[in-house]
């Protein structure tokens, strides 16, 4: 249910929680520019009638239903779009931003060079994974907390805030006292026990759509996270699985106009684990800009040829700073800056 205030007097909303607590209900306030509401989120069969009956309550203006299974993540609860800042940049609310890097941190050189040549290009971020969830045991698995180092020099190097991935609930604190950001790959978008531990976790989160997932259970696993009280979430289309062999997988852009619908959450596009190609990733770019994506997640490597994972899909120094350069006319198109 969403209670929405007519009054922004600290004690009726306080007596507003405090009833929502007292049925059973988590409550979630969400201060908006135009107005306050209270969303009370449990299981609504059991004490709907007993919320509805809040609207009589001392600056209640109205109790409303949320109709859609995720609660926090929908617009209905908040009509606003989230803007998350990350050390310095803004994500979200009209801003345009780039997180790019390799596949994989491999090497001080490899991971100081690739976030100099995304500084250069005009990335705001800087991406690398330190532990990877390969397909293959015998593949490359990172080079975990050593990784995560090598990326804090890269920030300190450059000032580029940092995105890597976390796999299991076990490894959050170490990533979180080194990442500015945790990602969940598509691999673990519904390990549920991971979702509540970044859930839980004081850093933005950068969920990706399971590569079998639909829209809906992407939102659900924003929920999770939102539900242990971790606000900042950012979602990202990366492709889903369907019978169609000439990409990795299939580029799903209109999740990008569905998600601005559904949810407040910002919303990511990564071209390069959608394709699989490096020739194809700056026409889908373009498209997910098109879309009214919010930025973008792009491999990018100083030497694709040398890297140990995912090379055929990562951009070549001068081709990423080609890609921003063509871009940023296009961003602005769409009334963002970048
Ligand atoms: C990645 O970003 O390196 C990655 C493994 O992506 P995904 O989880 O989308 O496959
Ligand atoms: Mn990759």
């Amino acid at each position: 249910m969403i209670i929405v205030m007519a009054s922004r007097a600290k004690d009726d909303i306080a007596r507003v929680v405090a009833k929502i607590k007292e049925l059973g209900y988590q409550a979630h306030l969400i201060e908006g520019v135009e107005r306050t509401v209270i969303g009370a989120v449990g299981d609504e069969r059991t004490k709907a009638t007993l919320l509805e009956a809040m609207e009589s309550m001392h600056g209640v203006e109205s109790v409303m239903p949320i109709l859609k299974p995720y609660k926090l993540a929908s617009r209905e609860m908040k009509p606003e779009y989230t803007v998350i800042k990350v050390n310095g940049v803004q994500i979200g609310g009209g801003a345009f931003c780039v997180m790019a890097g390799p596949c994989s941190v491999e090497s001080r050189e490899q991971i100081i060079e690739s976030a100099h040549v995304v500084k250069s290009g005009g990335g705001q971020m800087l991406r690398g994974g330190a532990y990877k969830p390969r397909t293959s045991p015998y593949s490359f698995q990172g080079m975990e907390e050593e990784g995560l180092k090598l990326l804090k020099e890269a920030r300190e190097a450059t000032g580029l805030p940092v995105v890597t991935e976390v796999m299991t609930p076990e490894q959050v604190k170490i990533v979180e006292s080194y990442a500015d950001m945790l990602q969940v790959g598509a691999r673990n978008m519904q390990n549920f026990g991971l979702l509540k531990a970044v859930g839980k976790a004081r850093k933005p989160v950068f969920l990706k759509r399971g590569m079998m997932s639909t829209i809906s259970e992407l939102l659900m696993s924003a929920e999770y996270i939102m539900s242990e009280g971790n606000r900042e979430v950012i979602l990202c289309e990366r492709g889903i699985r369907t019978f169609e062999t000439e990409t990795r997988n299939t580029c799903d852009i209109a999740a990008v106009p569905v998600l601005k619908k559904l949810t407040h959450l910002p919303v990511f596009l990564d071209p390069s684990h959608a394709t699989g190609h490096w020739d194809l990733v700056e026409p889908i770019a373009r498209a997910a800009v098109a879309a009214g994506a919010d930025g973008l997640m792009i491999e990018v490597h100083p030497r694709p040829v040398e890297a140990l994972s995912d090379g055929g899909q990562s951009l070549k120094p001068e081709r990423f700073k080609n890609l921003m350069d063509n871009l940023k006319p296009l961003v602005e198109l769409m009334g963002k800056r970048i």
